[in-house]
């Protein structure tokens, strides 16, 4: 009988395990099936989320087709999965079917809590799903200029370049529009001090810096979010009332429905779900890999797609090497990303290593290995090049 791997959500940690692991059965010719459930129609790139809300481009350029997933040998079931059953290895979905698995891969993203504060759900715009990305581009054309706030209401968040990357570009843009910008980014403070800003270490932050002075971004800390006043357009902390003339939020992240179950979560942090490092199996189900975005914060690793990638990559080498596999599982290598920095772009390196001693991947150094135009190009040019594997 084929070993059965089943595969939860069909975003960045799906389609590269579901794709990885396709191309190495087939090749190595394995006795194994692959199915990947996602909830809806589509496999997005969220990034390019932030390119309809600031560039308006449309929302078919950001998605292809999750069931095209099938031209590569992959079984795709658009359905919700609503419980997993780790004892008895099986998944119920909405639509009352029930798979089973030999081997399970989850990668259900996360979810956007905006009910975490009050008001933070009725204020401001944010392209952290499609939707809203069209929305706020609405909003951005009709902008006339002034005072905009970025919040970020707390630590960690889905992809941490996401608040610099965003002001700097919207600096970038409002300047072509003729309108001075004026940008605060409202970003939690660490006990010692440090911001979002030095995430990724003090060579990524010049970068960042340089380009505040030149579109005008200030950064105000804070101890603690506590609410958004739509009446009055402000923006409530433990230490300041920041008043915005346009609000721009990123959401708290929590789980997807179906992890929220003792099962899965990770006891330190409710707002994500147990996995092991260094190759991310569930810590008491090792037929199970926990890659998604809510599995990052137990490993060390971070919440961010290039992240989950290599996760991916790693778990579906260890069932490929169960299998039968040729080679070990891969380790997990530095990662790079590109990212948009105002007018222009920048390829960010991160050194990672797996600490024995802490049961955790920890981080080296990242630094910033070139900054272009190109980069830009190559961004755009990564993403569509991905999404057109799933486009026929
Ligand atoms: C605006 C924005 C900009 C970003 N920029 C970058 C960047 O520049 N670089 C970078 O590395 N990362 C970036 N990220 C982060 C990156 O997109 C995510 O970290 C990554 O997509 C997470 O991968 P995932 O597979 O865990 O989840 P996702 O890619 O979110 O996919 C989850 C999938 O699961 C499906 N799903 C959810 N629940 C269920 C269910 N119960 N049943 C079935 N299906 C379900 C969803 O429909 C979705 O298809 C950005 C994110 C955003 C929002």
């Amino acid at each position: 009988m084929p070993k059965r791997i089943l595969i939860l959500g069909g975003g960045t940690g799906g389609v590269v395990s579901a794709l990885f692991l396709s191309e190495q059965v087939r090749g190595f010719g394995f006795d194994a099936e692959i199915t990947l459930v996602n909830k809806d129609e589509w496999h997005y790139m969220p990034p390019l989320w932030m390119d309809v809300a600031l560039e308006g481009i449309p929302l078919d350029e950001t998605r292809a087709p999750i069931r095209n997933l099938e031209k590569y040998g992959v079984r795709v079931v658009v359905d919700e999965a609503v419980k997993i059953d780790p004892a008895n290895r099986r998944v119920s979905l909405a639509g009352g079917d029930s798979l089973e698995y030999d081997y399970l891969i989850v990668a259900l993203g996360s979810r956007n809590g905006w009910e975490a504060y009050p008001g933070l759900a009725e204020a401001g715009y944010h392209n952290y799903d499609p939707e809203g990305a069209v929305e706020f581009n609405k909003a951005l054309r009709e902008f006339p200029g002034g005072r905009v706030v970025i919040l970020v209401p707390e630590m960690p968040y889905r992809c941490g370049t996401y608040p610099m990357e965003f002001a700097t570009v919207l600096g970038y843009r409002l300047a072509t529009r003729g309108i001075n910008p004026d940008i605060t980014l409202v970003v939690p403070m660490a006990p010692n001090g440090a911001t979002p800003v030095e995430g990724l270490g003090p060579d990524i932050a010049k970068l960042w810096l340089k380009y505040f002075e030149k579109y005008n971004v200030k950064v105000i800390p804070h101890k603690g979010f506590e609410r958004v006043d739509p009446g009055r357009n402000v923006v409530v902390t433990k230490n300041n009332e920041i008043p915005y003339d346009l609000l721009v939020k990123v959401p708290p992240l929590r789980l997807p429905k179906v992890l929220e179950d003792p099962e899965f979560v990770y006891p330190d942090d409710n707002r994500f779900t147990k996995s092991r490092a260094p190759d991310f199996r569930h810590p008491d189900y090792d037929d199970i890999f926990m890659i998604g975005e809510h599995a990052m914060e137990p490993t060390g690793l971070s919440t961010a797609g290039v992240f989950i990638h290599v996760a991916a990559h790693r778990a579906s080498s260890e069932i490929l090497y169960e299998l039968g596999g040729s080679y070990p599982p891969e380790k997990v290598p530095p990662v790079a990303c590109v990212a948009y920095s105002g007018d222009k772009g920048f390829l960010g390196v991160c050194e990672i290593e797996y600490d024995t001693s802490q049961g955790k991947y920890t981080w080296r150094k990242c630094y910033n290995a070139l900054e272009s135009g190109m980069i830009k190009l190559v961004k755009r040019a990564f993403y569509q090049g991905w999404l057109n594997r799933l486009r026929f």
